[in-house]
């Protein structure tokens, strides 16, 4: 049984004080809940505070980003042994944002996974098409180099530890959802993906995600989908109950 993994990503939203105050809602509301594994990604300025309010809960710490590096001169950067350090657990890598407006590659997308399988992290893979891609007929190349960028060297017992996250871009803070169906035969193919690169019994273990302006009016609809295992949830993430409701609406 693939676990339902969901997972808000809070973008550069919320003060510090704002996150310790919707950590402690997020907390609150997901108290006895255990349909899902449940994260939520404040900015690193707030991962210290929100860390104290996760402690003992069924709430995880997840970050946007990591570096790959140790440490030293990287002037911006955080790395995973910072993160391990006040308690992440999961760490979103190559979101479109990301790839988008800073230039991120497979190859160093790739390097982060390994960096964050090598400290004992999980990390989100995130992929996802743009519209033009999608409807240039290019969806199964661009998620097929995706994938493969990101797995680059990593043996299927480390695979056995990501997650992954499919977000068409089109559908990312857009109010336009992937249909279920849309969303359901792309997954259907990362996992084949997957299987060709890994094995079937790899391919069925890893849960993949849906991301893309999923709130609690559509997420009964695309989690009953059978190749979706969760959501990295944008917008909704923000208020408590919005959040919840998603992670409520898992079968
Ligand atoms: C995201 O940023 O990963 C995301 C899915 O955002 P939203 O839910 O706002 O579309």
């Amino acid at each position: 049984m693939r676990k339902i993994v969901v997972c808000g990503n809070w973008k550069m939203n919320k003060t510090v004080s704002e996150s310790v105050q919707l950590a402690k809602e997020v907390v609150a509301a997901a108290q006895g809940v255990d349909k899902a594994v449940i994260a939520i990604a404040p900015t690193f300025l707030a991962a210290a505070k929100v860390a104290d309010v996760l402690a003992g809960t069924n709430v995880k710490l997840a970050v946007q980003d990591i570096h790959f590096a140790d440490q030293g001169a990287f002037t911006g950067k955080v790395s995973v042994d910072m993160a391990k350090d006040i308690g992440v657990e999961m760490v979103i890598l190559g979101h479109s944002e990301q790839r988008q407006y800073f230039g991120e590659t497979d190859e160093l997308i790739n390097k982060k996974v390994v960096k964050v399988l090598e400290a004992g992290l999980t990390p989100i893979v995130c992929i996802g098409e743009t519209l033009e891609e999608r409807e240039g007929g290019k969806l199964e190349d661009v998620l097929t180099t995706q994938l493969k960028g990101a797995y680059a060297g990593v043996s299927e017992a480390d695979a056995a530890k990501t997650v992954v996250a499919y977000e068409p871009v089109w559908a990312i803070g857009t109010g336009v959802t992937a249909t279920d169906e849309q969303a359901q035969d792309t997954q259907a193919y990362v996992r084949s993906v997957l299987k060709d690169l890994y094995s079937e019994a790899l391919a069925e273990s890893v849960s993949i995600q849906y991301g893309g302006s999923m709130k609690p009016g559509n997420a009964a609809g695309l989690l009953s989908q059978t190749d979706i295992d969760g959501g990295l949830i944008g917008g909704a993430s923000l208020d408590a109950e919005m959040f919840l409701g998603v992670v409520k609406a898992a079968p």
